[in-house]
Parts: structure tokens; C-alpha cells; sequence
């Protein structure tokens, strides 16, 4: 289980730290209302910097600390945060929310500090619908801005994209926004049903099939595409290198759109078929120091105000079951690409309250099951 040097059992490539609940924005799929101050909860200071030491346990090269939110600007004390980091060696990157909070005192902390990599949301090619999601009039102007700052000051800089109904048809305008603007690598993110409201937009199963080859397809205008909570997007990559997408029209309208837009692809299809997974590879811990498997699955694994999470992350059995794909049930457990792909964990979770569930999105077949339904038709009708 090793990759690029980094053996998942032993330590994660990415550890993402949500570092306050605190955040101006008020967005449907994180949460129904701003809010403006740090929980009680929260991690302190002191808290915080040994957190950081913990990390230094995992051994060198360590795993990038990728500090979220909330939104990290509101965090307290950021600035001792980062020179700790610094000062440890410790990579760091941020995703702060799309507000006055990052201006030039606050990018000058970031450069003075060693952060080069940021990430930034992008959820509509227009300001109604990024701004209906982000729940804050004049965000969308706003990110527009900052991409082109940030970019201008030699951050690299990541976008996200929460894939939904309401934009799903944007998202050639907003693959045309990211290439005008140079934008290197795009993040889609596809939604974890909460509870909330933003559920009823989730797309149903051919949807997911149509969009995730979508974005292979879009992948080939020189664009790094990555999905989170779709890793049936590795196993589509690999079905591409093969044979051509017959897709729904949901496909074809969002293919057409982006050659009309953009002119027919060039290159390659690229993506990254890391085999990482939620608690393999990667690691979330939360405002209160709690451990999870991903910020998407509130799984309790331990708590880092009291535990290392190099030991949390080390010897929970729950995490060591995660890691091994034998252990998936239904189609992902005989799936030739549970390895690789494994679907998600915390959509599994989500639906039937069992991380080791299938992923109910993923429309795939396995070649077992084909074979099994195969022998079973010849056996019935011999
Ligand atoms: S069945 Fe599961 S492991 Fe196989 S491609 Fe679909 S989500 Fe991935």
C-alpha cells in the first residue's frame, strides 16, 4: 500500500484540519446559517501547537497539513499556527472561504509563512447560482477577483466545485473560466447527503455516470480534474484509456457545450488514480480535535486533544479494516476496482449507516456479479 514513498498504513499524504467552525459565509451544503465565532470547543492554542508536534511523528517527508474551515482566516492565532508549522517543516496548505478576510495583510502572512497552495470554491458560472449556494450576495464577483490575485501573486492555486443539479449544466462555463484564468487543477466535489436541504439536488445514479465522464473528458484540456467522494471516477479513467463513453445525454449536452465553448480537446485524459481513500491516505481532524476518516464521514476514531493522531491514525481497527478492500460489502467488495476506487465510504455511510457498504451512486457491475447472473441465465434455461 505505498504510494509515491508514503505507505498508507503508516502515515497519510494529506491531513486536513478543520481548524474553527467560524465562518461570514452560510453555505447549504455546510451548514444553514453563518456563524460568526469559534464553538466552545474548539481547539486552543496550546491544543493546536501540539497537534503540530504530533504530526512530526508521522516521520519525514510529513504528510501536507491542509487547513479548512469554517473559514481558516477566523481562525485564532493563525499566524503562530503557521510559524509553528514553518518552523517544523510541516507543508502547509489553505482553503480559506471567499471573503474580505483575505486581503493583502493576510496574504503577506501566508507568503511570509511558506503557503503557495490555496484552494478556492467556484460553484456557478454565474453569480446566482454560486451565490444562492455560498448563501452570501457578492461572493462570486468576489472569487472571481481573488482567483486572479492569487494567481498573479504565484500561489498555485486549486478550484472546488460542489456538483449539483442546480449547476451541473455550468459546468462547461465554469471549465472555460478556470482555463481563461489559468487555473491548473479542479476539484469536483459530489454531495454526502446531511440531512439538509441541498440533498433533494444530489444527481441520481446515471447522472453521477454521465458527470465523472464528463469531467475525464474535460481532463483533456489540460486541466488536472480530481473528484471527492467520487472515486468511481478512477475506475472511469482507466474504462477510458480502453474504450469510448457511450453516454446519456446528460453527457453529450455537456460535451457539445464544451467544444462549442472551447474548441475540441487536445490532449490526454489526466487524472490521479492514487488509490487513496477516506482513512487511507487521508485523515480529517475537526474543530474539537475529533479524528474521522474524511470531513464527510462523522465516524468517531479518536480525539487529538488527548490521543496521537499518529497512533489514532496507526492502529484504529476500524481505520486498518477501511485500508483493506476485502472488507467492502456488496458490489465494491468483489469489485476488480475496489482497490483503486472502493467507492465512497461516507456516501455508504450516509445511506445505509455502514462504512462498509457499497456506494449506492456507482452503477457499476462487477465482473463477478455478470459472470455469476451470466452462469445462473445458462444454467436456468440448459
Ligand atoms: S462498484 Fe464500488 S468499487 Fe466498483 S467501481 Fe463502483 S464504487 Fe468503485
Amino acid at each position: 500500500m505505498n504510494s509515491g514513498g508514503f505507505d498508507f498504513n503508516s502515515k497519510p499524504i494529506l491531513i486536513f484540519w478543520e481548524t474553527t467552525k467560524a465562518c461570514d459565509l452560510a453555505c447549504k451544503h455546510c451548514r444553514a446559517s453563518a456563524i460568526t465565532d469559534p464553538l466552545p470547543d474548539e481547539m486552543n492554542i496550546d491544543q493546536s501547537l501540539n497537534f503540530l508536534e504530533q504530526i512530526v511523528g508521522f516521520g519525514k517527508p510529513y504528510p501536507v497539513l491542509i487547513l479548512t474551515g469554517g473559514d481558516i482566516m477566523k481562525k485564532r492565532d493563525l499566524e503562530r499556527i503557521l510559524s509553528k508549522s514553518k518552523e517544523l517543516g510541516i507543508p502547509v496548505s489553505m482553503s480559506p472561504s471567499a471573503t474580505p478576510l483575505i486581503n493583502e495583510e493576510s496574504m503577506k502572512m501566508m507568503e511570509k509563512y511558506g503557503v503557495r497552495s490555496l484552494s478556492l470554491s467556484l460553484d456557478g458560472s454565474k453569480k446566482e447560482t454560486h451565490d444562492w449556494l455560498r448563501g452570501v450576495e457578492g461572493t462570486f464577483d468576489r472569487t472571481l477577483k481573488l482567483i486572479d490575485t492569487l494567481i498573479s501573486r504565484g500561489f498555485t492555486l486549486q478550484i472546488n466545485t460542489a456538483v449539483f443539479q442546480k449547476n451541473v449544466l455550468e459546468l462547461p462555463e465554469i471549465l472555460k473560466i478556470l482555463k481563461d484564468k489559468g487555473v491548473k487543477t479542479w476539484e469536483v466535489f459530489f454531495l454526502i447527503h446531511t440531512g439538509r436541504g441541498i440533498d433533494r439536488e444530489d444527481l441520481d445514479v446515471k447522472g453521477y455516470e454521465d458527470v465523472n465522464n464528463y469531467l475525464a473528458f474535460a481532463s483533456r484540456y489540460g486541466i488536472v480534474v480530481r473528484t471527492v467522494e467520487s472515486p468511481m471516477f478512477r475506475r472511469i479513467l482507466m474504462e477510458r484509456q480502453k474504450t469510448e463513453y457511450n453516454g446519456g445525454e446528460l453527457y453529450k449536452e455537456l460535451v457539445e457545450k464544451t467544444i462549442s465553448l472551447l474548441g475540441p480537446p487536445k490532449d490526454k485524459i489526466m487524472g490521479n488514480t492514487s488509490n487513496t481513500r477516506d482513512g487511507k491516505g487521508i485523515i480529517f481532524v475537526s474543530h474539537n480535535g475529533e479524528v474521522n476518516p474524511s470531513g464527510f464521514l462523522p465516524f468517531y476514531l479518536g480525539n487529538v486533544k488527548n490521543q496521537s493522531i499518529v497512533d489514532i491514525y496507526r492502529r484504529n481497527e476500524i481505520l486498518l479494516k477501511l485500508r483493506n478492500p476485502e472488507n467492502f460489502k456488496g458490489r465494491c467488495g468483489v469489485c476488480e476496482y475496489r482497490d483503486i476506487c472502493g467507492g465512497s465510504r461516507a456516501r455508504a455511510y450516509s445511506y445505509f449507516g455502514d462504512i462498509f457498504q457499497e456506494d449506492p451512486r456507482c452503477p457499476y457491475i462487477p465482473g463477478e456479479i455478470k459472470n455469476k447472473h451470466a452462469l445462473e441465465t445458462k444454467n436456468s434455461s440448459s
